[in-house]
């Protein structure tokens, strides 16, 4: 059974979204944990949390995917805005209790000129404070596109994070199809090339999800437009040889390709076609 969902809407809480998952398909998903440009989080209800996590259990789900907002830098050249980062992740980790268990992804965040050195001893300094030994998250770095200035587009960037941080037990990885792709890496020619490259600088047993797009742009344009499975660069041969590949099947997946509800029913339902 594959673990397959797409990124929803949290507006209408918690139930709502495990609900919304139900009707599609999907037996994990991924939201956002606030605002994705990192506004206030709305007052957490526990008891929303808790029908959830009943719903969860009594259908099955996988792990969900809790994003931190994309708008985050942890590796800003400004300290206020890298206290912000900070900040955000510290009370989203502390909301993500009331959902135990699960995984919180976020983008390592872009150096904006001050080079990968001095953007990875940020991005670990900010890690190393919010992940504490009391949490029961998981938290996710995300495979960037290399745009601008992204730190994360190589899998040895996310390693020199990974091998500085404190707690990397409960550090992993989720790999963007989309985004490896527009990093350079050729999924669709050498798929298994690519995760024995990730096995050797990362270790496979840190790949903890998948976030499933298409690719607007040829491998190696570092732009990061998603596209919907089947209609980019990536193509659906890639996503049928993904969701059977013995080293991924097991991961939860998820969607963000642009489309609404039924577009992400039809895609998971063309994805549970492919598995084997
Ligand atoms: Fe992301
Ligand atoms: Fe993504
Ligand atoms: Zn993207």
């Amino acid at each position: 059974m594959l673990y397959l969902g797409c990124h929803l809407s949290a507006s209408a809480g918690y139930l709502a979204m495990g609900e919304t998952a139900l009707s599609i398909g999907a037996n994990t998903f991924q939201f956002f944990t606030r605002n994705p440009r990192g506004g206030d989080a709305k007052p957490l209800d526990l008891d929303d949390a808790a029908k959830l996590n009943a719903l969860l259990e009594v259908n099955g789900f996988g792990k969900l995917i809790a994003h931190a907002p994309y708008t985050l830098n942890p590796c800003s050249a400004k300290p206020e805005v890298r206290d912000f980062a900070y900040r955000v992740f510290k009370d989203d980790l502390a909301r993500m209790e009331a959902v135990p268990g699960n995984y919180y992804n976020f983008h390592p965040g872009s150096h904006v000129g001050q080079g990968i050195e001095a953007g990875i001893d940020q991005i670990v300094e900010i890690v190393n404070r919010v992940l504490t030994p009391e949490l029961h998250t998981t938290i996710l770095l995300e495979t960037m596109s290399g745009k601008g200035s992204e730190v994360g587009s190589s899998f040895e960037e996310l390693r020199a994070i990974i091998d500085r941080t404190e707690c990397s037990d409960r550090i992993g990885v989720c790999l963007d199809t989309c985004h490896v792709s527009d990093a350079g890496y050729d999924i669709v020619g050498d798929l298994d090339g690519v995760l024995a490259e990730f096995d050797r600088v990362i270790g496979l047993e840190r790949l903890k999800a998948l976030h499933l797009n298409d690719s607007k742009n040829p491998r190696g344009a570092r732009k990061d437009r998603h596209a919907c499975i089947g209609e980019g660069t990536i193509g659906r041969e890639t996503f049928r040889r993904i969701v059977n590949h013995p080293a991924l099947k097991q991961l939860p997946m998820c969607l963000e390709t642009p489309t609404d509800l039924e577009g992400y029913a039809r895609e998971i339902a063309l994805l549970r076609s492919f598995e084997a």
